[in-house]
């Protein structure tokens, strides 16, 4: 429903471009102003963003502030840090027909307008990390949180405006329609992270204007644990970046591949790994958060029949809980192996060994992220030259995204684009080659 009071997304706009042709944004100064001002906001507020999470999604205050508040202050920090050095002119060797005096370089453009759209599983940190990105780019920024995630929509629809320079940034709240309405508008670049159905509406939108677009998207991202590892180690490391945030996160690995012997073996370590991390009663954990809705309930409570239940298999509607669970002996054509799971549920598929796993991975869409656990430098050689995905992880689920001068970004069905870092500012820039020949 759009409210008289609030600004149409047309005058928005319009409003934000006329910020932006000023030149306002543009100077250093400015950009990294806008980052301390968010970096006080989110450490003066942190606490009512980690209870709107909280509210939201169950999220215990110490997964808040690693997952999204203290994970957006290091970003700001890493871009304070090497922002002028990012920024700097990059000279390019000039053909000797132009004459030994000609110089020539790229520089880094603002865009204009950038319009990020965020998903509710992170809805703090995947709104405001790539805003950072696009604040130390210089542009102007229409911030679009998530409608699933009221309770920190409503947070930041109230922090971002009281910190941050409100003719050059702002926040529009709401769901289909209001982001709808906003699709329509010109904009010089929209990030959005979110599925990739809507990712193609997005997508079909900015055709319209040749706007430029970054995906974030999702999928399943496979595991392949390989004989003769340290199944413990193993199953510690799958359990924690599984079940971080009820499962609901983007890279987090959504099925494993072993062979036969590897996977009886896994299980039985996963079992333990469950236990130990979070109690004979996972539901009374303050560790554990919830499933965002009853839809995506429902929809995980049906996939848990697709296998045998190694662990967990528990789900209580009204508290929106399902159990951290395992299934064995689960058939790649189940249904819980169609979809990304993005919730509680791992299963284990096996495969004859690392030939069959790599085929499995390449007859499926390319994952948002790939994580391997292998002792063999030549099996993790092969995998990496042999699949393609938006990152690969090493005997280790999830930190890839934390290394800022990483790109994180999907390939294919996982997305398109990439940042964190640096790469922000290749993705909210222009990168303009110059040529200089002087007159005389
Ligand atoms: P969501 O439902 O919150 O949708 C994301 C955004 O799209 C919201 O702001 C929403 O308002 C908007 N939206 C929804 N329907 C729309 C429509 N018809 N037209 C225009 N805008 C619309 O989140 P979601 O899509 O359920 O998020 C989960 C997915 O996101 C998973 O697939 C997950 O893997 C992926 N994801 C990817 C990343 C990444 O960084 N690559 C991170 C988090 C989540």
């Amino acid at each position: 429903m759009t409210h008289p009071a609030i600004e149409q997304p047309a005058d928005l706009v319009a409003r934000l471009r006329a910020t932006f042709a000023t030149g306002r944004t543009k100077p250093v100064e400015w950009r990294t102003g806008q980052l301390h001002r968010l970096r006080t906001m989110l450490t003066e507020r942190g606490a009512d963003l980690a209870a709107a999470l909280h509210a939201d999604l169950g999220k215990s205050s110490t997964e808040a502030y690693r997952t999204e508040i203290d994970f957006t202050i290091r970003e700001i920090d890493h871009t304070l840090d090497h922002l002028q050095e990012w920024l700097r002119p990059e000279p390019a060797p000039v053909p000797a027909h132009l004459g030994a005096d000609a110089t020539a370089w790229t520089q880094y453009d603002p865009l204009g307008v950038v319009l990020v759209i965020a998903p509710w599983n992170y809805p703090a940190q995947l709104l405001l990390a790539p805003m950072v990105g696009a604040l130390a780019s210089g542009n102007a920024v229409v911030a679009k949180p998530s409608e699933l995630a009221p309770a920190t929509s409503a947070a930041l629809a109230e922090l971002i405006p009281a910190y941050l320079d409100t003719d050059a940034v702002a926040v529009v709240e709401g769901g289909v329609p209001e982001t709808t309405a906003l699709l329509a508008e010109r904009f010089d670049h929209i990030f959005y992270t979110g599925n990739g159905t809507v990712g193609r509406i997005v997508m079909r939108a900015a055709a319209e204007h040749l706007t430029p677009v970054t995906l974030e998207l999702g999928g399943k991202s496979p595991v392949f644990v390989d004989r003769d590892t340290d199944l413990d180690v193993v199953a510690d490391r799958l359990a924690r970046g599984k079940f971080l945030n009820a499962g609901q996160t983007c890279v987090a690995p959504d099925y494993v591949l072993a062979d036969p012997e590897t996977a009886a073996a896994l299980e039985t370590a996963l079992v333990r790994a469950v236990e130990t991390l979070f109690g004979a009663d996972p539901a009374q954990s303050p560790e554990y958060g919830r499933i965002i809705n009853e839809r995506h309930f429902d929809r995980l409570s049906g996939l848990l029949g697709s296998g045998r239940v190694a662990v967990g298999g528990h789900s209580d509607r009204d508290a929106k809980y399902i159990a951290p669970t395992v299934l064995a002996d689960v058939d790649p054509k189940s249904p819980v192996m169609q979809e990304e799971i993005f919730g509680l549920i791992l299963p284990i598929v096996t495969v004859s060994g690392l030939d069959e796993a790599i085929d499995f991975i390449n007859d499926r869409d390319k994952p948002l992220a790939l994580y391997v656990f292998s002792e063999s430098e030549r099996t993790r050689d092969r995998i990496a030259a042999e699949t393609s995905s938006g990152g690969l992880g090493h005997g280790l689920p999830l930190a890839h995204l934390t290394v800022s001068d990483l790109p994180f970004g999907g390939v294919g069905e996982s997305g398109m684009g990439s940042y964190h870092g640096r790469w922000s500012i290749e993705t909210f820039s222009h990168r303009k080659a110059v040529l200089a020949k002087p007159l005389r």
